[in-house]
């Protein structure tokens, strides 16, 4: 099969043939459909953030697809049916998992991380942490729900726990925090998006955001003092989804005293903390990492029944063999999510 091929950072992808996985009793092949292309793979492929499995190796985390063939021990799926593969696979027997919690399993394994992902024709997964996806859902805009669209979902209802009238300060709005913004609107929230991007700013407005702030140029104090005076004083939550050290900060500085920071953009940084103003204020901040299995069949029938959009999230498609452009695009800042689609 045809697979973009990581040999490492700095270097770009290399289409190569390489061997069709082969599965085990509890796993399915799957014929991948469409991949997300996520910032994740940019930290691996830019700044060195070293993947588990050592390259050469196949990234691709956010797949959709039709099940090719299934294992000895597989009974919820069959070869035809349509797939949507989470990043993340987890172990079911950890405390984590035993809680409920597998997003945060401690063995868990990342498609595209600890194994070659989907940035190739076909990939495999165990059968149990994949999902059906219903025939009204388009099969290749579908794979963002695998990451782009559950991350935010996971972060906005059991992290965040937006309530309806929320303020809502949303701080990035690329590929995650798009649908940061339109999940936080669909639970109630009054969302205010932050962005550099005039278009992005625009997307978030059609998406749901009541306000938005263009923060180009613009100092930290003013964008605080705008966030203030928009909520009368503070947000009763922010949420960071880009891993701008600069916008970490600025999170638990936007929300009112007993208000909550969700961390959901990823940066290897550390970044400083006001821990004055935290404990005189009650203010909580809150990691957010991936989603829950139990999770994933509600944000498919959120998508079903057009309470989460993805068409407007998804602006550009590329072939495997044009990958490294869709990065080079990632790298721009000028899409929101684009898609590899076979
Ligand atoms: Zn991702
Ligand atoms: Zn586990």
């Amino acid at each position: 099969m045809k697979a973009a091929i990581f040999h490492g950072p700095n270097q770009p992808l290399k289409i190569e043939e390489v061997e069709t996985p082969q599965i085990e009793a509890h796993e399915i092949l799957v014929k991948v459909a469409a991949c997300g292309v996520c910032n994740t793979d940019a930290h691996y492929i830019d700044h060195g953030v070293p993947t588990f499995k050592k390259p050469p190796m196949i990234l691709g985390h956010e797949p959709s697809g039709i099940v090719e063939e299934v294992g000895a021990d597989v009974t919820n799926f069959t070869a035809g049916d349509r797939v949507l593969i989470p990043p993340v696979f987890s172990c079911g027997h950890c405390d984590n998992c035993r809680l409920g919690r597998e997003n945060i399993c401690l063995n868990m394994v990342m498609l595209g991380n600890h194994i070659d992902g989907a940035y190739a024709e076909y990939t495999k997964a165990p059968a149990k942490d994949c999902q059906h996806l219903p025939e009204e859902l388009p099969l290749e805009e579908s794979s963002i729900i695998a990451d782009a669209i559950s991350t935010p979902f996971h972060a906005v209802k059991n992290r965040a726990q937006v309530k309806p009238g929320d303020s809502v300060v949303v701080f990035g709005c690329g590929g995650v925090g798009m649908n940061v913004v339109q999940i936080a609107a669909a639970a109630g929230g009054s969302v205010i998006a932050v962005d550099i991007v005039d278009f992005k700013l625009e997307t978030a407005k059609k998406l749901g955001a009541i306000h938005t702030i263009n923060a180009k140029g613009k100092e930290d104090k003013a964008i605080l003092k705008e966030i203030r005076s928009l909520t009368g004083g503070g947000a009763d939550i922010s949420i960071e989804a880009i891993g701008n050290p600069k916008t970490i900060e600025l999170g638990p500085a936007a929300v009112k005293a007993g208000g909550c920071h969700c961390q959901v953009g990823y940066t290897h940084h550390s970044v400083p903390v006001n821990a004055g103003r935290l404990m005189f204020r009650e203010i909580e901040i809150k990691g957010s990492l991936g989603c829950r299995p139990v999770d994933y069949p509600k944000i498919i029938e959120m998508v079903r029944t057009g309470k989460i959009q993805l068409e407007p999230v998804v602006t550009h498609r590329f072939k495997l063999e044009e990958i490294n452009d869709a990065f080079d695009l990632l790298r721009k800042g000028e899409s929101l999510r684009s898609i590899i689609v076979f």
